[in-house]
């Protein structure tokens, strides 16, 4: 048993079995154990491969949204440019380098921000994003961000907030839990609690017996601090993650530890532990606050960006083994999962605020 099993064990001991939302709050977050707190997840030495992490590609092509973002909602000036969950810096190094290059004056006077919950993964992304010249700040939640237009972008971060399950019974829809088996492990079983109905798929009704459900009420309530801020300060958001762009019945909770998967109850704080995004249901919610979403596969995305393009300049300045090696990062960020690519199972959930941004505030103010 991982020190953290043992802690959720005595835990459910002293109060009985937890929510599958509380078990992956603990699992990820928990400030001694916790996945994040404690661990290095990125990169061929820890757990999984995020899309920054395969290729600059990935990065210089956000940067290429953002730009043409901040060119069509009509230059706005003051700007913050930022990022939510930035992991190790890298999206934002190389979205950096790019609008350095497409327009430098943006890059030097826009604020950016990086929204991140980790201490240890702040100083990490310090350290990558050291020596840039841009002026960035780093903040603990959206909330803090100066109330000016912003472009938002996060890669892999709802699938890391916590969902709640649910399973049929022959009682009905009860929330999965985390108890004890006779033998004192942990095993996933039903509670007692039910969901408001309402909010299930519509295949819920016939779904058979043991089928599951998910509802992510953290990812529900980050959306909506999200959604509060464009609309009232104007800007527009991109987040990019593996999800389904319907709602449907079906367990997605997985454990990736080492590059394998792993069952999620075996390595509490050791494993990375998500579930697929149900970018539907994000994209009601920003849509209830009168912004306007659109969803689309991360391959479709990146070819609409430039991927081939961008690609073909690289390649051209170098050999061989170069252009063997952007190939291999364009099939990997864009290609269909058959092989082995993520350009169909992750999709990217655009989100925009009415234009104009910029609101008359006051007075106009006459310069002498
Ligand atoms: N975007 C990076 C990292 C993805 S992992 C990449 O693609 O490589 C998820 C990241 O989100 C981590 O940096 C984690 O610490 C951060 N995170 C999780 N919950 C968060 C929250 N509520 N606000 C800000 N950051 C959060």
């Amino acid at each position: 048993m991982t020190p953290l099993a043992e802690r959720v064990a005595r835990l459910i001991e002293a109060s009985g079995p937890i929510g599958v939302a509380d078990y992956m709050m603990l699992c990820l977050f928990d400030p001694a154990y916790g996945y994040y707190t404690t661990r290095e997840p990125f990169g061929a030495g820890g757990d999984f491969t995020t899309a920054p992490e395969i290729s600059q590609m990935f990065g210089e092509l956000i940067g290429v949204w953002t730009y043409q973002t901040w060119q069509s909602a009509g230059k706005p000036d003051p700007i913050v440019i930022a990022e939510i969950g930035p992991g190790r810096g890298t999206l934002m190094k190389d979205l950096l380098r790019t609008l350095g290059k497409l327009d430098p004056s943006l890059a030097h006077s826009a604020r950016f921000a990086l929204v991140e919950t980790s201490p240890r993964l702040t100083e990490i992304q310090k350290q990558t994003l050291g020596r840039a010249e841009a002026q960035i700040t780093w903040r603990t939640s959206i909330e803090t961000i100066p109330p000016h237009p912003l472009i938002l972008v996060g890669n892999e971060l709802f699938d890391a907030l916590p969902i709640r399950q649910y399973v049929k019974t022959p009682a009905g829809w009860r929330e999965r839990v985390v108890g004890l088996d006779k033998n004192g492990g942990l095993a996933l079983m039903a509670g007692p609690g039910a969901p408001d109905e309402a909010l299930l798929p519509p295949d819920a009704v016939t779904a058979p017996e043991g089928a599951i459900v998910e509802l992510a009420p953290a990812r529900t309530a980050l959306m909506e601090t999200i959604g509060h801020r464009l609309a009232g300060h104007g800007g527009a958001a991109l987040f990019i993650d593996y999800g389904h762009a319907e709602p449907g019945i079906g367990d997605t909770l997985q454990a990736l530890r080492r590059h394998e998967y792993d069952d999620v109850l075996a390595h509490p704080g050791e494993a990375d532990l998500t579930a697929h995004v149900d970018f539907a249901a994000l994209a009601a919610v920003a849509r209830s606050q009168g912004l306007t979403t659109s969803v689309t596969t991360q391959g479709d995305f990146l070819l609409r960006m430039g991927l081939l393009e961008r690609a073909g300049a690289l390649g051209a300045s170098g050999d061989e083994t170069l252009r063997d090696k952007l190939r291999s990062e364009v099939e990997r960020l864009a290609g269909p999962g058959a092989t082995g690519g993520m350009g169909e199972l992750f999709k990217v959930l655009e989100i925009t605020a009415l234009r104009p941004w910029i609101r008359p505030e006051g007075k106009p103010k006459i310069r002498h």
